[in-house]
């Protein structure tokens, strides 16, 4: 199917990129009303599953070249997560689009009201390297579900993925209401500039706030997916053999390079040796004892990111790993024991397959410890104690909690995925996503009859009586 008519320019080649055109060409076709029906949201949607679909060896082969992803890996946390939220979009579309009533009060009978779910009209999504597939296309899901167009600018950091989007998007999509700009800060500055309905961005922290100061600069909203330190709490009841087996699974995936991956552990001292041991055992049963070999072991996104990597284990105590190859951008799996709270390493976001593990003699002795720092993206907890379940879920403020796994809860599309605080604001994934980039415009519909005359002036004493 083609959308492309002939007075308005397709985006297939981006010679000549200008921001206010693309977005002019965007607006034209949001303001045509195509892509508020349902027919259209549901023929993108399908499109896009067959996009990822057919050129499913392509994209497993980019996300190798950018971070020497796994084919297992690429699958489950890429292009398969991508599959599942666009099925659980398709099944659920129609009921989310209908208008939700709500009750009337006395006071405005007779009378109905409900919520409409309205496109909010363009929306620029900016993602990022680490899974450069997924954080483009996932919220381009919720961008097409909520009936808006939508402008993709990919991660420059992951060229090979970037420019398959980019190659892939137009053929198969709207190209004229979904359009893709591939760049870096230029780009994205000229992009920023324009009046977008909503900005979508996922990255650091620093150029959060740059976007999030372009945004106001027109008034428009922005979702905001952040990252930060995700601390990981091992209490003394835990089974600690599979709580290493599954710390093992969510810190290294990737290189360690994901949002949601457990970033420090802190653990009771009482099961502190066993953690450790058991921790090194899954490590190598899971990525041998040579893991820069392992095909099932990713890459550092860069130089830069190896650098600043490396830098982090300088005056730390090793438990384990740290071999490194510069030439393949490889850090093995590392754990460094009880490093200063004021060191580099539990200062910044490690993003990276460095784990701390810092020692406590009781876990609700270091809850204070975590909401005295920035509010988590994630918390992650192993215990058998649903007490301390309760008080931890309830206490920690973050943006997703976790108990007795890492990152599942990714995998629950009824969850709403987002941070709070400097972890990010706004949420997506499923039904989130589409509220999220819709506006809940409020509809009141009177009749005519029953018009009581009190409510107008003159306020006579008679009436205020009333
Ligand atoms: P980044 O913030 O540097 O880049 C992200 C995007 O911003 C890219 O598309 C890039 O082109 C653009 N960009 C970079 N510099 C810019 C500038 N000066 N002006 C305008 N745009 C610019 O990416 P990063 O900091 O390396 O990403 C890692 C961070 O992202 C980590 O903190 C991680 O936790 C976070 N993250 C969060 C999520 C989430 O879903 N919450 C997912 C992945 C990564």
């Amino acid at each position: 199917m083609s959308y492309a008519s002939a007075d308005s320019a397709s985006f297939d080649n981006q010679d000549g990129f200008s921001a206010p055109q693309v977005l002019a060409q965007l607006r034209q076709s949001f303001a045509s009303d195509r892509t508020r029906t349902l027919p259209w949201r549901r023929a993108q949607l399908s499109a896009l599953e067959s996009l990822l679909k057919h050129h499913t060896d392509e994209l497993i082969t980019a996300l190798y070249q950018d971070l020497g992803k796994s084919k297992t890996e690429a699958w489950t946390s890429e292009i398969g997560f991508l599959l599942t939220d666009i099925k659980h979009t398709l099944r659920h579309l129609k009921k989310w689009m209908r208008p939700h009533k709500v009750p009337t009060p006395l006071i405005a009978q007779p009378g109905s009201s409900a919520v409409f779910y309205e496109p909010l009209g363009c929306v620029l999504v900016i993602g990022a390297w680490n899974y450069p597939l997924q954080l483009t296309l996932a919220p381009c899901i919720a961008a097409i579900a909520a009936g808006n167009c939508v402008l993709l600018k990919p991660s420059e950091l992951a060229p090979a993925t970037s420019s398959l989007i980019k190659k892939l998007i137009p053929r198969y999509l709207d190209n004229t209401a979904i359009a893709v700009i591939e760049g870096g800060k230029a780009e994205t500055t000229d992009l920023l500039a324009q009046s977008w309905d909503h900005i979508f961005y996922t990255g650091g922290e620093a150029v959060g706030k740059i976007v999030m100061q372009a945004a106001s600069q027109h008034l428009t909203p922005v979702t905001l997916e952040l990252g930060g330190k995700s601390p990981c709490l091992v209490e003394r009841s835990a089974d600690v053999e599979v709580a290493a087996r599954r710390i093992v699974w969510g810190k290294w995936m990737n290189a360690g390079q994901t949002c949601v991956a457990p970033d420090y552990i802190i653990v009771e001292e009482c099961v502190k040796d066993a953690l450790l041991k058991a921790l090194k055992k899954e490590i190598r049963a899971q990525y041998t004892r040579q893991p820069l070999q392992s095909p099932d072991y990713g890459k550092i996104i860069n130089r830069h990111h190896f650098d600043r990597l490396c830098g982090y284990l300088e005056n730390q105590q090793l438990y384990f790993g740290g071999e490194t190859d510069p030439q393949e951008h490889k850090i093995g799996p590392t754990i460094v024991l009880d490093p200063d709270a004021d060191s580099p390493i539990m200062q910044e976001e490690i993003f990276g397959p460095l784990l701390p593990v810092l020692t406590t003699t009781q876990i609700s002795e270091s809850l204070d410890f975590i909401r005295q720092r920035a509010k988590p993206l994630a918390l992650y907890l192993f215990t058998n104690d649903s007490k301390l379940e309760q008080r931890v879920i309830r206490k920690v403020s973050a943006g997703s909690v976790c108990v007795n796994d890492i990152m599942m809860f990714m995998t629950n599309a009824n969850l709403p995925f987002g941070g709070v605080g400097t972890s990010g604001m706004g949420q997506y994934h499923g039904h989130a996503g589409f509220a999220q980039l819709s506006h809940k415009k409020s509809v009141m519909i009177r009749k005519f009859w029953l018009d009581v005359a009190v409510r107008y002036a003159p306020f006579s004493s008679f009436k205020l009586a009333i």
